[in-house]
C-alpha cells in the first residue's frame, strides 16, 4: 500500500520548528515530546522524522537506520521518564477507524498512573 503524506499535518510543522514543542528527546531520525492534552502523568509523543503517515507506512517503508534510532529512543524515554517498575502503555492510532487525529505516525506513550482497560468505545 502506498502512503500519501500531508506535510501540512501539525507534527511535521513541529519537526520543521514553526511551532514550539516540549521536547522529551531527539536524534538524527527521531523526535519525541510531550501531548499538548495529556492523558496520564506521562504522555510523551515518539515520532520519526521521516514523512511516515502511519505505524504500517514505518514499519513497511523506514531504513533500517530509522527504525533502530526509533527503537533505541523508545527504550531510553521508558528509562528516563521512569516507566518499567510500574508498567505503561503504548497506542498508535491508525487510519479512520483508529481515530487517527494527526497523519504522520506516531506512538502515545502513556503512564504514571493505573490506566484502566484499554477500549472504552
Ligand atoms: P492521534 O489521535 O492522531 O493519535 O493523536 C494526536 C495527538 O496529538 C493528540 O493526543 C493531541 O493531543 C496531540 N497534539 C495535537 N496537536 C498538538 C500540538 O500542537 N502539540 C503537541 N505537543 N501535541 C499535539
Amino acid at each position: 500500500m502506498s502512503y500519501a503524506y500531508d506535510d501540512t499535518n501539525i507534527f511535521a510543522m513541529i519537526l520543521r520548528g514553526d511551532i514550539p514543542n516540549a521536547t522529551v528527546t531527539e536524534t538524527d531520525h527521531s523526535l519525541a515530546f510531550r501531548d499538548i492534552n495529556p492523558q496520564a502523568p506521562v504522555h510523551v509523543l515518539l515520532i520519526p522524522k521521516g514523512a511516515y503517515v502511519t505505524i504500517d507506512d514505518f514499519a513497511a517503508n523506514a531504513s533500517v537506520e530509522e527504525t533502530a534510532d526509533f527503537w533505541a529512543t523508545f527504550a531510553s524515554i521508558i528509562e528516563s521518564e521512569g516507566l518499567a517498575p510500574g508498567g505503561f502503555r503504548v497506542i498508535s492510532n491508525a487510519g479512520e477507524h483508529g481515530l487517527q487525529e494527526v497523519p504522520h505516525f506516531h506512538l502515545h506513550i502513556l503512564g504514571g498512573r493505573s490506566l484502566g482497560p484499554i477500549l472504552t468505545g
